[in-house]
């Protein structure tokens, strides 16, 4: 059957890349019998009996043919062929120019008009009625917001009653328009009925910080102001964006990886840490589109199948056979051989083409029951005692992370041909996807 889907991998500073090809389980055995990947300096073919699929990829790197350098097939199944090529040279600006740049957008809220705040958990009034005159991103976004409005050995920003700042998942406002059903203790506020945890002082008379997934906002005016979670007032986040926000808050440790702790609360009190290893390597990912089938025409060659005759003499053919009678059992079961010359040997050549991503590699730990936290307690300890700072995001945004996360720890097992001993922790990948696209 077809090939369905082609992903590759690299590091920009590593001299290989990852293959993985998918396609649909073949239960013609002849068929599958006849299948073959060939890899050539400049490309990679699916070779069926009656046709091949192309994916050319000499603009952006030269493969190395070499068999003794090249390349590694051992994870191969009914529908997925992993692959590791070494390469001759990579050509940077080819991969740059074919790659979509996803830039970090500016975070927007929309709120306006007269509103009141109230504790998510119990509806308790925590801000009264008032208009914000000015609402506005924080200034500077990289910075925790107590180093920003009460630096140490300066004089403190003290926020306006008629200010608000916002950022991912918390705004500052003036402590003086904080309603009398608080509690503070330490530098924490709670909610004066429920007792939920909303946020935390930024220095007396100066600011306050509380969290945006435990607000509420209730229309105070007659100016049409709806009601609802405050985080519905802040415009769409995609995985991606909100992966590059918080890329900003991350702690590098070393040259090569970076540490994000992300703390959430579940709507049910339930806390739920994750714990992420970002690889600071920039991670590059060439993709086709999903379903190459639907391109193939399959018996209508004519209508955009190009025919290319190829006589690369110099490139190494793959045989995945199985029941081939001196294959040996031990290994996987693929084999190579040198492909003769086959000038004139001409199928009907169906050229796949693939679109550059950037993102980011990343080794991570979800904890989110008790038991999980309770037996990984020395981890999160290490973590935090190596000034590694927890971040609250909303329960909707640890989701959405968790969600992308877990899909591509699927792909990044069989790309990456990760074996399960060799893990610690799970292996995954975000990709920077245009807003478009997602
Ligand atoms: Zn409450």
């Amino acid at each position: 059957m077809p090939l369905e889907l082609i992903v590759i991998s690299l590091m920009r500073t590593d001299k290989w890349i990852n293959v993985l090809m998918l396609n649909t389980p073949d239960e013609d055995f002849g068929r599958l019998q006849s299948r073959r990947i060939d890899v050539s300096s400049d490309g990679i073919r699916w070779i069926e009996r009656d046709y091949e699929q192309f994916t050319p990829l000499g603009k952006f790197f030269e493969i190395n043919t070499n068999p003794e350098a090249g390349i590694t097939v051992d994870k191969e199944t009914s529908n997925a062929t992993a692959l590791k090529l070494s390469l001759v040279r990579i050509n940077d600006a080819a991969l740059d120019q074919q790659t979509v740049d996803v830039g970090i957008k500016e975070l927007q809220l929309l709120l306006s008009g007269t509103c009141t705040l109230h504790c998510t958990n119990c509806y308790n009034e925590l801000v009264a009625a008032r208009c914000f005159s000015s609402i506005r991103p924080m200034p500077i976004q990289t910075m925790e917001p107590l180093k920003y409005f009460c630096p140490k050995n300066r004089v403190p920003t003290a926020v306006d009653e008629g200010e608000l700042y916002y950022a991912l998942n918390y705004i500052v406002i003036s402590p003086q328009i904080l309603g009398k059903r608080l509690v503070q203790c330490g530098g924490r506020i709670h909610c004066g009925r429920c007792l939920h945890l909303v946020g935390e002082s930024l220095g007396e008379k100066v600011a306050v910080q509380l969290y945006v997934d435990t607000l509420w906002v209730g229309s105070a005016g007659q100016d049409g102001m709806p009601e609802g979670r405050l985080e519905k007032f802040f415009g769409p986040l995609t995985v991606s964006q909100l992966m590059l926000h918080l890329l900003q808050d991350a702690v590098p440790i070393s040259d090569e990886s970076t540490r994000l702790f992300l703390k959430t609360v579940r709507p049910d009190g339930q806390l739920h840490y994750m714990l992420l290893l970002v690889d600071t390597k920039p991670l590059h990912l060439l993709r086709s589109k999903l379903s190459l089938i639907e391109d193939l025409n399959l018996g209508d060659y004519d209508a955009d199948i190009s025919l290319i005759s190829h006589s690369d003499s110099s490139s190494e053919s793959i045989t995945a056979n199985s029941s081939d009678s001196d294959s040996d059992d031990s290994g996987p079961s693929v084999k190579r051989r040198r492909r003769p010359h086959r000038s004139g040997d001409s199928k009907p050549v169906h050229e796949i083409k693939v679109r550059g991503y950037r993102g980011c590699r990343i080794n991570y730990h979800m904890f989110s029951t008790d038991e999980e936290l309770a037996a990984n307690t020395k981890l999160i300890e290490q973590w935090r005692k190596e000034g590694t700072p927890m971040v609250r995001i909303s329960y909707g945004m640890m989701m959405d992370l968790l969600r992308e996360l877990n899909v591509n720890e699927l792909l990044v097992e069989t790309l990456e041909r990760i074996a399960p001993d060799e893990k610690t922790g799970r292996v995954s990948y975000i990709i920077y996807e245009p807003d478009e696209d997602t």
